[in-house]
């Protein structure tokens, strides 16, 4: 039966990079919302993106996030499509003229994707990189290593891939226009988000749904003349339509609603990154406690939502992915270009699930050590 609530399984505890878990109120409303949302008499998908009911649920996603994240009124607020990706194109497109530069941190796989696609685009070159060594640390970022044509420094502030970031109190001391991509990492920690000029982040991470990508920006910063760029890749036409130039992803906007109704509810941003904060204690705790399990990170570049861990054997390494599965721990492994184990704990993930994983982490170690 397709609408029997009792089918539905007990929930894992799902520890995925991205699309990845979400908070269990957040599916309920949405479940409830589905066959007719707020007496509508339809779903919020089958809506007209022109009604002031969706405009609405737009409105308040925008109103949201721009409290959670205490922006002030130099910053606006986008929901794009296109995914994280597709900001590595439309930054250096928007922000440089051919005459300008930017300098790129290459702090990891994506940060390095952005940087490859801007060279195809604009000048651009690379201030640091922490490559050769397997992207083990957080690179150094200095505006005084900016050229003069430089009109930002670009870095990927939290590396899903390796588990290290860029702490808040650092990235607050670059003396430059920052452009930010904060993916897996926007709304978990206290960053002052009006320190960047340009901040994106793929919504699939802490924010809801995959196909929608929110940026933050500041308009003088647009380094283009009206009408140059293609149509969909100039923010001017976002901004200037509201996010509503065409149609937008609004079963996914309105999902990303209910995720900042509910980091509200937790008492914002401070209350999520202490619960962040607790979480990966405990588990990074266990890392260093353990003597199977190891993080070679610098303290200061762990990153508290993606926490990378070996036993040092391939074979074992698999046998605990393997064996986690068995206790409804999943999505463990690591990205498949550095291997051993990945946990990712975004702001949905309960510590009840980080206590989970560090108890079968203390068997596994009993049995295998
Ligand atoms: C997931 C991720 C991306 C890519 O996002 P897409 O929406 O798949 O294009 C980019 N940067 C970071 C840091 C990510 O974690």
């Amino acid at each position: 039966m397709f609408f029997n609530q009792e089918v539905t399984m007990e929930r894992v505890f799902n520890f995925s990079a991205g699309p990845s878990t979400l908070p269990v109120e957040v599916l309920e409303k949405a479940s409830k919302d589905m066959m007719n949302f707020n007496g509508s008499g339809m779903s919020v998908m089958e809506m007209s993106h022109r009604s002031s009911e969706y405009g609405a649920i737009q409105a308040d996603a925008k109103a949201s996030l721009r409290s959670l994240l205490s922006l002030d009124e130099n910053h606006d607020v986008l929901f794009l499509q296109g995914g994280g990706s597709l900001q590595f194109t439309m930054i250096p497109l928007n922000l440089l003229s051919e005459e300008d530069s930017a300098s790129y941190v290459i702090s990891g796989s994506w940060a390095k994707k952005a940087y490859q696609e801007a060279e195809k685009l604009r000048k651009v070159n690379v201030m640091s990189s922490s490559e050769e060594d397997g992207f083990s640390y957080f690179p150094e970022i200095s505006a005084d290593k900016m050229k003069p044509t430089d009109k930002y420094i670009y870095t990927c502030v939290n590396n899903t891939i390796y588990g290290t970031r860029l702490a808040p109190e650092k990235l607050a001391s670059v003396d430059a226009t920052l452009v930010c991509d904060m993916s897996s990492n926007i709304l978990t920690e206290s960053y002052d988000f009006n320190k960047p000029g340009l901040i994106f982040a793929g919504a699939q991470k802490n924010l809801g749904a995959s196909g929608v990508t929110v940026v933050v920006l500041n308009k003088e910063l647009l380094a283009t003349k009206e009408g140059e760029l293609p149509t969909m890749l100039d923010y001017r036409t976002h901004i200037e339509k509201d996010s509503m130039f065409n149609t937008p992803p609004c079963y996914n906007i309105y999902i990303c609603g209910l995720v900042l109704d509910w980091v509200k509810r937790m008492g914002g941003v401070s209350a999520m990154e202490a619960r962040n904060k607790e979480k990966a204690k405990l588990l990074y705790d266990t890392i260093d406690n353990s003597a199977l399990f190891k993080n070679n990170i610098p303290e200061g570049d762990r990153s508290l939502t993606n926490i990378v861990f070996v036993t040092g054997s391939k074979d074992l390494d698999a046998e605990f992915v393997k064996g986690a599965k068995e206790k409804g721990i999943v999505n463990i492994k690591g990205h498949r270009s550095v291997g051993g184990m990945r946990a990712s704990l975004y702001n949905a993930m309960e510590l009840e699930g980080v206590k989970r994983l560090v108890d079968y982490m203390k068997e596994f170690e009993r049995n295998n050590g």
